[in-house]
């Protein structure tokens, strides 16, 4: 579903992606991890071209992402057609960054009637499933401000499901919530994992690494340090930096 070759990203003279190669199959469960500033916001921002790249390739749903090529040679797409790739993407962030003077219900409803153009009833019901599905169907009139940072977040798990992504990001979903109300967040990932949703996880939740994650890379330094099954990589970590990073998340 994503395929990332040699993908470098630099911003000015500094180099932060330096070479990442990876793999993410469909309907998998792909953690990265990895300390502050080892560019794993950055690489997600590349897979929807929110970024370009400076070197590399890289491949979503077998499309390269940001270009078209015609025999050896390649073409920058439109704008327009970068957006419509966007759609397919959901992206969750730390931040639940939801439009504060709209409901729950509306909130979810807004990109299929605004992008999609779908009739507001047709999307209202259709949202009102999805927040049924995050555990929030009470809450559908509700304004952010009269939710928890939990329910917030569902909320924008909803909000990105709207679009009927193929592939979910998701950029530390679960830090800036306290710790009782990660679980119901990490809870509704879980379900959309086991409904062979493919999604990519930047998160320090260890624990729903291991239990829901198919693989698990290790960045540092904008390169990947290494990679394998959660199981593999957080029990027996083969290099000195991934066992750091482990003793201090862990
Ligand atoms: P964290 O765990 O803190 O979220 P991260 O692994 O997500 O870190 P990135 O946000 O990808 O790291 O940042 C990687 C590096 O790139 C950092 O050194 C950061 O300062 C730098 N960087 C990110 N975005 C920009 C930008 N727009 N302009 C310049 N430098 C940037
Ligand atoms: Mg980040």
């Amino acid at each position: 579903m994503v395929k990332s070759e040699g993908v470098r990203k630099s911003y000015g003279l500094v180099e932060v992606l330096k070479g990442i190669d990876l793999e993410v199959k469909q309907s998998e469960v792909f953690c990265l991890v990895g300390p502050s500033g080892s560019g794993k916001s950055t690489f997600l921002r590349c897979i929807n071209h929110l970024e370009k790249i400076n070197g590399g390739r890289l491949w979503v749903d077998g499309e390269m992402v940001g270009y078209r090529q015609r025999g050896d040679k390649l073409y920058e797409l439109k704008d327009r057609e970068v957006a419509l790739k966007r759609r397919d993407i959901g992206m969750v962030f730390q931040r639940f960054n939801l439009f504060p003077h709209m409901t729950a219900v509306e909130n979810v409803m807004e990109a299929p009637v605004q992008v999609k153009r779908e009739s507001r009833a047709e999307a209202k019901e259709r949202s009102m499933a999805l927040l049924e599905r995050v555990g929030l169907a009470d809450k559908s009139g509700s304004f952010p401000s009269q939710l928890s940072g939990g329910q917030q977040q569902r909320v924008a798990i909803a909000r990105a499901l709207a679009m009927k992504p193929k592939l979910m990001l998701f950029d530390e979903p679960t830090s800036a919530l306290d710790p009782e109300l990660v679980g119901e967040v990490l809870d509704v990932m879980r379900g959309l994992a086991e409904e062979g949703m493919t999604m990519i996880v930047v998160t320090h939740e260890m624990g729903f690494a291991r239990e829901v994650g198919d693989a698990l890379v290790f960045m540092d330094g904008g390169v990947v340090v290494e990679s394998g099954t959660p199981r593999e990589v957080l029990s027996n970590p083969q290099h000195e930096r991934t066992r750091a990073f482990l003793s201090k998340v862990l």
